[in-house]
């Protein structure tokens, strides 16, 4: 039958995982006592080591859940804290240590925590039992105690004492058992004590005749009876046992067995009393997996609801939909490349070359602006008829060599400005803008690693092709740094494309001002800063010292503001005027490029795009569009591992309830199988004990 405590240990650790619910919590042996009863003497004597926190003040301070397992094949023994994770230590020594810092992780202020330490002891020397350390009672509080500490260990303590838990209530021999707290706590929520065991410890310091008396006391009988035990390790095996090294069980028993045959009149063979820490062990064996047996069927019918109710829910929440961590990822890719390989369908040349045009055209402009348009502005357009409109501006000389080097100037400053690394750097840009919002749209949107990972794919990918593409560019607009040839289609192609060029960035310019406007606090007091501002320009206004303080009655600020107003009041005027120009007959004909240097240079801004997106759409895109969802592949897939896995698909609260659905059905089918597997197993011996 030791198999059925062993199994029910098991079960109990997986229940554990489930999350606790009350019904599914299987019967401990709770051990409680008052403090310097011999309480820990009396588990370290059962589990053969010292390994409980020592000291004169009160250090328990959580229940302790101790699992002991046996592990009749091994011969290490070492215990674990499975919430901790810190692995097998084999060292007892350093057990007790770990269960002070836990302790003494608890602020004074709070006193006691009903947090349990979980601690699993393997050995073959212990037996199968789970066991529930509390902090001992205490009888007046300590100085620097806090004054409810009395109440709350004894309420701690009476949470673990209730059903279907086994008492262990430990009273030293040399107290009075109308005095022990223990008994006097189990008698209340065990009356007939039918689920009390009864320790007498320290039975060396009273004389035999009454440690025996107290053994088989009839005031506070127990169904299942008193224990004495010797627990105290002899100083001389203390001392050498207490670096945690060896097992102190046979010391302890050797102890006993020479103090207990020393007086066999009082616990002899022939009485029936039963005393020393072996038969302890075996009494707290057999009632444990007695009391386990019992409760065998109450547990598997809860088992059995709560896998109703899981059952339940994942059918209603979740349509019956098995989902396991890997699934979740698979399809999550999947969908993530499929969204991928839709967007790679409307993203190829012409977006490339829309793009680089964009880019290209703010060059342009700004080219223009540093060159051209600078006040004063000269009219660079040849003598015009009396009837034209821009016949009243000033003239610039055609013949002039300055307007020559202007535009080559300008064309050489586009041609050379690094179209390739440009070009290349803004799709790249794109692409990854791309990716992002493409992230953001899928369901790895809510996955920081999934996040993470795709970013860092697609930016290694970009970059690494970018490095080369950006010099090959760089290589094919090459001759248009020497010589361009334009055809007519490509100059009237030109002078179409820069007037809405122009046009966009004179409502662009427009609405800068409108805003400036509302900024100062309307038109009338813009009007008023600018016409100041142009006043001294023009020298009619002479200002007095820099104007940083204000000027003209009106602040720093507000002048700031005027500035502004008058820069894009002028770029405006320029705007119109060379749009004019454009309309004209002059900018007509590519002849006259250099009065026309907005349509020549977008000109040539045209065909290093038409070169440039033939380029990248190859070279670029196609590449891009090859390598990521293979290296999205081995990144989400084939590198990651189960837990990996597990913890990708947990940072999604939806799933992680889905999966915790799942896997508590799981689980609770498992354990409801096992429970079953047991009951039968049960039966059978009862059976079998019924024949014999
Ligand atoms: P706890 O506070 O209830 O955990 O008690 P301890 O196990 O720490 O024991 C308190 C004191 O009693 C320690 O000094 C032990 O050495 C001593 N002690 C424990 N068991 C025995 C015993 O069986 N006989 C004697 N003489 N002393 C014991």
């Amino acid at each position: 039958m030791m198999l059925l405590t062993k199994k029910m240990i098991e079960i109990r650790s997986l229940l554990q995982t489930v999350g606790q619910s009350d019904a599914l919590t299987l019967p401990s042996i709770v051990v409680i006592g008052s403090q310097s009863s011999g309480k820990s003497s009396v588990l370290e004597a059962i589990v053969g080591h010292e390994f409980l926190p020592k000291g004169s003040n009160m250090v328990t301070r959580r229940p302790i859940e101790l699992t002991l397992v046996n592990t009749p094949d091994a011969h290490a023994e070492y215990g674990e804290f499975p919430a901790l994770g810190l692995g097998k230590i084999t060292d007892f020594t350093q057990i007790q240590r770990t269960l002070t810092d836990l302790n003494l992780a608890v602020p004074a202020s709070e006193c006691v925590s009903d947090d349990p330490i979980q601690l699993r002891i393997y050995s073959p020397n212990v037996p199968d039992l789970s066991l529930i350390d509390l902090p001992g009672y205490i009888q007046v509080t300590g100085r620097d105690q806090p004054p409810e500490l009395k109440e709350k260990i004894a309420e701690l303590c009476e949470k673990y004492i209730q059903q279907p838990n086994i008492i262990l209530a430990i009273s030293a021999a040399d107290v009075d058992l109308a005095n022990s707290t223990a008994l006097r706590a189990s008698r209340q929520v065990d009356p007939r004590g039918e689920r009390t065991i009864g320790v007498i410890t320290k039975m060396d310091l009273v004389d035999a005749e009454r440690g025996a008396s107290m053994l088989t006391d009839k005031k506070y009988a127990l169904r299942l009876g008193y224990v004495g035990v010797v627990c105290r390790v002899p100083q001389s095996q203390g001392k050498l046992f207490s670096r945690g090294s060896g097992n102190i069980t046979n010391a302890i028993a050797k102890n006993e067995d020479a103090y207990f045959s020393s007086h066999p009149a009082e616990f002899g063979t022939e009485t029936t009393i039963e005393v020393g820490t072996k038969n302890l062990r075996k009494k707290l064996m057999y009632v444990l997996e007695q009391t386990l047996a019992a409760s065998l069927k109450t547990t598997s019918e809860a088992v059995q609801g709560e896998l109703a109710e899981a059952t339940y829910e994942f059918k209603v929440q979740y349509n019956d939909r098995p989902l396991s961590a890997e699934t979740y990822l698979a399809e999550s890719l999947d969908s993530f490349k499929h969204s991928f390989r839709e967007f790679t369908e409307h993203f190829g040349r012409s977006e490339v070359r829309e793009l680089l045009k964009y880019e290209l055209d703010q060059q342009i402009l700004n080219l223009l602006a540093s060159r051209y348009w600078n006040k004063p502005l000269e009219d660079l357009s040849p003598p015009l008829p009396e009837s034209d409109p821009l016949s009243g501006l000033p003239k610039a000389d055609p013949d002039n060599q300055l307007w020559r080097l202007k535009l080559d100037a300008s064309t050489a400053s586009l041609t050379k400005l690094g179209i390739g690394r440009l070009a290349t750097t803004v799709v790249a840009n794109a692409l990854q803008g791309h990716i992002d919002h493409l992230i953001n749209t899928s369901t790895f949107g809510h996955h920081p690693f999934a996040r993470q990972a795709i970013t860092e794919a697609s930016t290694a990918i970009l970059k690494e092709l970018s490095y080369d593409i950006s010099d090959e560019l760089e290589i094919c607009i090459k001759p248009y740094k020497y010589r361009i040839d334009l055809e007519d289609t490509e100059w009237s192609r030109g002078r179409e494309n820069i007037q809405k060029t122009l046009k966009e960035e004179l409502r662009s310019c427009e609405a800068a001002a409108k805003h400036v406007e509302s900024e100062v606090g309307g038109r009338k007091k813009l009007k008023d800063v600018m016409g100041f501002i142009d006043r001294v320009r023009n020298g009619q206004v002479v200002l007095e010292g820099d104007g940083r303080g204000g000027a003209g009655g009106f602040s720093s600020a507000l002048l700031e503001k005027g500035l502004e107003g008058v820069f894009l009041r002028d770029r405006a005027d320029i705007l119109k005027l060379r749009l004019m120009a454009i309309k004209s007959k002059q900018c007509a004909n590519k002849k006259n490029k250099y009065f026309c240097p907005e349509v020549f240079l977008d000109a040539v801004a045209d065909k290093l795009t038409t070169t440039a997106d033939l380029f990248l759409d190859a070279e670029l895109l196609s590449k891009f569009y090859y390598i990521f969802p293979r290296e999205l592949d081995a990144r989400l897939g084939r590198n990651l591992s189960p837990t990996e896995i597990e913890r990708f698909a947990r940072e999604d609260p939806k799933i992680r309830r889905h999966l915790d659905v799942v896997r508590r059905k799981e689980l609770l089918e498992h354990v409801l199988k096992e429970m079953e597997g047991l009951r039968q197993l049960e039966a059978r011996e009862k059976r079998y004990a019924s024949r014999s």
